[in-house]
């Protein structure tokens, strides 16, 4: 059976027809940098935010005057930049964060010469443990940068509320959490300073690459355009249409070059009609593996706590493999069966770089060292079919019977 397997990856994309033509219309329009596709796909962003559930968006349906702004950027590691500097992090500040993320959080506060203070992880959501923020914030520190990791909500109410007490700005990355909500309330609506999501090829919607930045403070959503675009104090696309002379433009600022292109806003403008579909075929398949899974020695991710209420947008599937498991053997065995996997991620305290500027011990982040010893991530994608995850079950549970 294996042999004539194709080899089952641990993310794929999902491109059909629609996309691909818009990207041909595009192309053929003329213009292909930022321009009008960008500024549909940022009102339509705006508005899948603001409207909370709205499940079948549809392109004729815009509302006129958000109250929300969404920016285009190539990458969210770009918007996660932009967003920290327009909220005033600077040299010698310090940033709370996670240390169970993706290296782009961290490295965006150290662009600024700020520094990243790591917190461990809460052992059951994996997301940053809340109870340790009050003891690491000093003079210095100006916001913090919570993680929805997998796509499982971060308790954003106390997380706000520890801010609002130490004066403290809040950017939430946002990498994993399209669609993720806590009590009906979609993230990207709480009150944070900004949020950041990614549509890297892997993520619940993609550009391939891209990212957007939402968020309700005028003055943060006009210095992320300006510092998007050069420092320029007017996008490309107003440029050539408003009434000025098309060759007038100020530069205000040594700004940065992170717009999004025309041809990824329109895969994205297509992907984010979808993106409730998509994220009711992740559910479906977390459900199954859920329903297969649980007698082995395994620990399950824990799921949101009221399915009417929350939502767990299920970017990640991550599996911790029990005592007298050796993590490192089950990847290989995967491997070897042609099913791709991953680990999500590797604590930023354990790499050489963070370790050695902080000085960073395992022993001070216990639960992130833990969790990484045992954690998988297994395959999580619209476009497998339920042969696939029989195969990707099957191959899981044979491993165990075997007795690896
Ligand atoms: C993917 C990811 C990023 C970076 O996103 P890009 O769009 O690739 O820059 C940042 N943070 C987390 C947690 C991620 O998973």
């Amino acid at each position: 059976m294996k042999d004539t397997r194709d080899f089952l990856p641990f993310a794929l994309p999902d491109i059909q027809d629609e996309e691909i033509n818009a990207v041909v219309e595009v192309l053929k329009s003329g213009w292909i940098t930022t321009g009008i596709k960008t500024k549909e796909f940022e009102t339509l962003f705006a508005e899948f935010i603001e409207n909370n559930d709205n499940r079948d968006l549809s392109a004729n349906n815009y509302i006129k005057n958000h109250k929300i702004e969404a920016i285009a950027v190539n990458s969210a590691t770009s918007g996660l930049h932009l967003a920290l500097e327009a909220c005033g992090v600077g040299r010698d500040d310090e940033v709370i964060t996670t240390t169970l993320t993706f290296t782009a959080t961290a490295e965006t506060i150290c662009y600024l010469g700020a520094h990243p203070i790591f917190v461990d992880i809460d052992k059951e959501t994996l997301n940053m443990d809340i109870n340790q923020i009050e003891q690491k914030i000093t003079p210095k520190t100006k916001a913090i940068v919570p993680v929805h990791m997998a796509g499982l909500p971060c308790d954003m109410e106390q997380i706000i509320k520890i801010a609002r007490k130490y004066n403290l700005k809040v950017i939430e990355d946002a990498a994993h959490a399209l669609p993720s909500m806590l009590n009906n309330t979609l993230i990207g609506n709480h009150d944070s300073d900004a949020i950041v999501y990614s549509f890297y090829a892997t993520k619940t919607i993609t550009t391939g690459e891209g990212g957007m930045i939402v968020t309700r403070n005028k003055e943060i959503a006009n210095r992320c355009r300006i510092m998007r675009l050069h420092g320029i104090n007017k996008d490309a696309f107003d440029r050539y249409t408003s009434n000025k002379p098309s060759w007038y433009y100020e530069v205000v600022a040594p700004g940065f070059k992170y717009n999004l292109t025309d041809m990824a806003s329109a895969i994205g403008i297509c992907q984010l009609k979808k993106a409730y579909a998509f994220y009711n075929r992740r559910l479906e398949i977390a459900q199954r593996y859920f329903e297969e899974l649980k007698n082995l020695p395994i620990l399950l991710p824990k799921d949101v706590v009221n399915p009417n209420a929350d939502i767990h947008s299920w970017h990640l599937f991550i599996i911790q493999l029990q005592t007298h498991t050796n993590r490192d053997e089950f990847i290989k065995y995967m491997s070897d069966n042609k099913i791709g996997t991953s680990v999500h991620f590797i604590p930023l305290h354990m790499q050489p770089y963070w370790k050695n500027r902080y000085h960073l011990k395992n022993e001070d982040y216990k639960t992130a060292t833990a969790y990484y010893q045992q954690a998988v991530s297994i395959p999580i994608y619209t476009k497998m079919t339920n042969d696939d995850q029989s195969y990707i079950i099957n191959t899981i549970k044979s491993f165990y019977t075997l007795g690896l």
